[in-house]
């Protein structure tokens, strides 16, 4: 039987919580006093500004910010009307997703159309009640995406060359490396395990590896998942998030189907490795805490029968595995999907899905990721073809020795 509550909402919207609804009117009026405000991108922009700090009492660099984020809506027409029919973003959310965008310079029509399906699924409701993301889960969210954008133009780049630079300022002076993704990362990896190996700083350890004072590490251990269904799938690497890269593995593990269940209480490594990809950040609303640096719980304790195993193990960090543990919180999984609904004393109720690289969302990103990947190398070889097609033919036809028409334009005197 259903019933008319089980439809999908955030729990921010929830239309049963009077809070959550005042919040959402809030949100609305927010956005809609914003938009009334924006200045048109023609007009100019000082004069605009310090028209806004007079009507909206904020500071300059806030409504710059706060105007460039809700203009950034404009090329994403998917997101843009999300949340003119939801109202589901508030500024600081909205200012997450345009700082992180910023960093990609002018995008391609295609890449933005990318980005903006990616943001629609990511802030589209599947489930009621469901946890929304904070503004730093949406600027991560944003990151992983262009991150992989990111990979597939440098993938286009034939002759990528590694670059050392060291510029001294009399009183600083500063070291830098650009290199692959995969070696960056494993580079960076052996200077984190020495300055732990040593108990000391990552610059102090850098320094005392490059001079010779401490050994690095014999290897250096990278988790990452990658899908091998997927013709070019991005890897996660725990630690530093999504790449495009292909990183070399020494040691495999498939994680396709849930492993055994264990018979102590210390998961074993496969084990771990399932939850950490499954549930990708503590499971506590809200969290950003990587989940390789949380502790496993058992949902129902090991003492009462709860088993080892992914379906009653759930990744969180310190502080709220002692919120669970103190009987502060409860929560329940669902053992398939690995969704967690967290339970309040107060009666009330929030969804979190999981985000790590299995879940199958992720993995549903991951594929719409891949696909984008092949489309652009498919994209690129068919340009490159092209271009090699129109340089033989011109090869083949000498260009006439006629001056042309447009030329003169480039070479009038200037008048004065
Ligand atoms: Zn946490």
């Amino acid at each position: 039987m259903t019933t008319a509550t089980e439809t999908t909402y955030f729990s921010h919207m929830n239309p049963n919580c009077a809070i959550a609804t005042e919040r959402t009117a809030a949100r609305r009026a927010d956005y809609r006093s914003w938009i009334s405000a924006l200045p048109p991108l023609d007009e100019d922009f000082d004069v605009a500004c310090q028209r806004l700090v007079a009507k909206l009492g904020l500071g300059p660099k806030v409504i710059m910010e706060s105007c460039a984020a809700l203009h950034r809506l404009t090329q994403l027409p998917g997101l843009k009307n999300l949340q003119e029919t939801l109202y589901l973003l508030d500024m600081r959310a909205l200012l997450a997703i345009d700082r992180a965008l910023t960093k990609l310079g002018t995008l391609a029509a295609d890449k933005l159309a990318f980005i903006d399906a990616a943001l629609v699924d990511f802030l589209t409701p599947t489930r009621p009640n469901q946890n929304f993301p904070t503004p730093a889960q949406i600027g991560r969210k944003v990151r992983d995406i262009c991150r992989v954008i990111d990979k597939t133009v440098a993938f286009r780049d034939t002759r990528p060359k590694d670059t050392y630079t060291m510029t001294e300022t009399g009183e600083r002076a500063s070291l830098e490396l650009t290199t692959d993704s995969a070696t960056g990362i494993i580079l960076h990896q052996f200077i984190k395990d020495a300055a732990k190996e040593h108990n000391i700083s990552t610059p102090e350890a850098l320094k005392k590896l490059i001079s010779g004072a401490i050994q690095p590490s014999a290897t250096v251990i990278l988790h990452t998942y990658q899908a091998t269904d997927i013709p070019n799938a991005p890897t996660f690497v725990q630690g530093h998030e999504w790449t495009a890269a292909d990183l070399p593995a020494t040691r495999t593990r498939d994680l396709s189907a849930e492993p055994l269940e264990s018979d102590s209480y210390v998961a074993s490594e496969l084990i771990r490795k399932f939850v950490e990809g499954r549930d990708g950040t503590c499971r506590a609303l809200g969290c950003t805490r990587p989940a390789w640096q949380c502790q496993m719980d058992h949902r129902i304790n090991y003492a009462e029968g709860g088993p080892t195993h992914p379906r009653n193990l759930a990744s969180l960090c310190q502080h709220h595995h002692n919120m669970k543990t103190d009987g502060r919180a409860h929560y329940i999984m669902d053992p398939i999907t690995g969704d967690v609904v967290w339970l309040f004393e107060d009666g009330t109720w929030a969804m979190t899905e999981p985000s790590g690289p299995l879940a199958p969302k992720t993995k549903r990103w991951a594929q719409t990721v891949a696909q984008k990947i092949t489309a652009d190398q498919k994209r690129a070889h068919d340009k490159a073809q092209q271009l090699k097609k129109e340089l033989d033919e011109d090869a083949r036809t000498p260009e006439p020795s006629t001056p042309q028409d447009n030329s003169t334009e480039d070479t009038e005197d200037i008048p004065f």
